[in-house]
């Protein structure tokens, strides 16, 4: 069974942090950003800093199958991915820098259960994930 990799992710326009320790979901740091859902409700969410793990938590209640909008805490910026939507309900991803390099992807919809790492330079971003987290062994 894979171990569980915690990832340390950032903004990728003002390249903050977007680690909460405050805030731990399943004894990690939250991933922590403003959700905006349809009606106009808007406040934090965090999210699981575990790779493949669904869970978060959020100010409010948001719908099932409802699409948010994501913003950094930091900088206010809309961290849609352009031009790349889920491929399990076409919803837009949302798009996160990754510490080691590459991207963490997860999609828009509450209730939908993608939720995926993609690296931008697969070779030295799997190297230092296997060698940072010892993942594998
Ligand atoms: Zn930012
Ligand atoms: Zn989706």
């Amino acid at each position: 069974m894979p171990k569980k990799v915690s990832l340390n992710v950032k903004c990728p326009h003002c390249h903050e942090s977007l680690m909460d320790d405050t805030h731990l979901i399943n004894n990690k740091k939250g991933i922590r950003c403003i959700i905006k859902i349809p009606g106009g409700k808007k406040g934090n969410i965090w999210l699981s800093s575990i790779y493949g793990d669904h869970n978060y938590s959020c100010e409010f209640e948001i719908p099932e199958g409802e699409i948010g909008t994501f913003y950094c805490p930091h900088c206010g910026q809309d961290l849609k991915r352009k031009k790349l939507d889920c491929d399990h309900c076409g919803a837009p991803l949302v798009s996160l820098g990754c510490s080691i390099g590459g991207r963490v992807n997860f999609c828009s919809r509450s209730g939908c259960k993608n939720h995926y790492v993609v690296f931008d330079n697969v070779d030295t971003a799997i190297r230092k994930f296997y060698s940072e987290y010892g993942y594998g062994n």
